[in-house]
């Protein structure tokens, strides 16, 4: 592959998004970073803001896409944007439903322009809260499309359904990755998802809020780990979707416990209602990524998490002390 290549990364301000801009840089990539920063964070791409290949563009892929974006011909785009906390796209509800439609078309359509290779990140709640454990690709979910999740996983899965039509209508290449919980440094702290919360509350000393009766399972995948799964699905010509997530599974209780250990604390649990439609399960099958990109994930949670704590004392100005 050309070192040279132009790289487009929609929501690339955001947690996972300024990883891949920040590996792309390092491979010698020229990367277009757009980004609306409705859930995202300038600062998570300052670094990147002084380098001549990064620019960086403030814009709303559901808006049609500025000439400073367009004139560009781009060999790949990558669509990250959509706000991807329950929190945050239970806020943004409304805007949540029109990125994985209009946004979605919008780069679609770009691709299609370039000839580009489409990437796009879908997600495990396309199986909703799922009876079949773990969860392989060929599993068609339990989604309920009327609550307070539908504005998400439904936006996923039109999003799948219209990159399948593109696909097959105007054969467009393109990548779908199915990403399970990932975490690491560069998370907002303010997020609302269980590691960021549980860390903050962990290093403030304060109770760590566990949602019923913390027993829901989830499998934590390092952010290292999973940018270079969606490399290697970006480079590859593989369709999709496949499952990018780290098959370790663990109940809420399990990743509280391992924080207030990492983190030496003292915080006690403090037990709230479980959200409604709240998956009880979620363990991805990985063994279509192990046979088509070569890719499993190498981080446990402990040294992941170890990682993540070391960002959050620095981030929050607490001291290890
Ligand atoms: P994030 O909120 O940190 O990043 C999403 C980025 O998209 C943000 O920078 C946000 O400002 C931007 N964005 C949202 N709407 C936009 C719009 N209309 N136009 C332009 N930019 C827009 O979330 P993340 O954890 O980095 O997730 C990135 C992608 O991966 C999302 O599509 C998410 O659904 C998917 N995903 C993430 C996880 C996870 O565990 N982190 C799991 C499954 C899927
Ligand atoms: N959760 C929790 N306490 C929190 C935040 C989340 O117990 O402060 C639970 C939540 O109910 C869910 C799991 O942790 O069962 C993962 O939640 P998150 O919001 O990170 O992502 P989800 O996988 O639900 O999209």
């Amino acid at each position: 592959m050309r070192k040279d290549k132009q790289i487009l990364i929609a929501g690339g301000a955001g947690f996972i998004g300024s990883h891949l801009c920040e590996a792309y840089l390092a491979e010698g990539a020229h990367v277009t970073c757009i980004d609306n920063t409705s859930t995202g964070r300038k600062q998570n791409i300052r670094q990147f803001i002084k380098e001549p290949n990064f620019s960086f563009h403030q814009v709303d892929i559901c808006e049609s896409l500025p000439a400073e974006v367009t004139k560009q011909k781009y060999d790949f785009i990558l669509n990250l944007a959509s706000p991807a906390s329950p929190p945050k796209y239970q806020e943004l509800a409304i805007e949540t439903l029109l990125v994985g439609a209009i946004g979605t078309k919008n780069l679609l359509d770009l691709a299609r322009r370039d000839n580009a290779r489409f990437f796009h990140a879908s997600t495990s709640e396309v199986y909703g809260d799922p009876t079949v454990h773990p969860q392989l690709e060929s599993y068609y979910g339990n989604v309920n499309s009327y609550g307070p999740r539908a504005m998400y996983d439904e936006a996923k899965r039109f999003s799948e359904a219209l990159i399948y039509v593109y696909r097959n209508k105007y054969g467009l290449s393109t990548g779908t990755a199915r990403i399970f919980n990932t975490y690491g440094p560069g998370m907002d702290p303010e997020d609302g998802r269980v590691v960021s919360n549980f860390i903050t509350q962990a290093l403030a000393g304060k109770p760590l809020t566990i949602y019923g009766d913390g027993s829901q399972t989830r499998s934590f995948c390092y952010v290292d780990d999973l940018v270079k799964g969606i490399m290697k699905l970006a480079a590859s010509d593989e369709e999709g979707p496949i499952n990018l997530g780290n098959p370790s599974e663990f109940t809420v209780l399990e990743l509280a416990d391992q924080i207030i250990e990492l983190a030496g604390t003292q915080s006690k649990l403090e037990h709230h209602p479980l959200p409604v439609n709240d998956p009880t399960q979620r363990q991805p099958n990985i063994s279509k990524a192990k046979a088509k990109l070569a890719w499993e994930p190498r981080v446990s949670l402990h040294d992941g998490l170890g990682k993540t704590i070391t960002y959050f004392r620095e981030t929050l100005g607490i001291s290890s002390y």
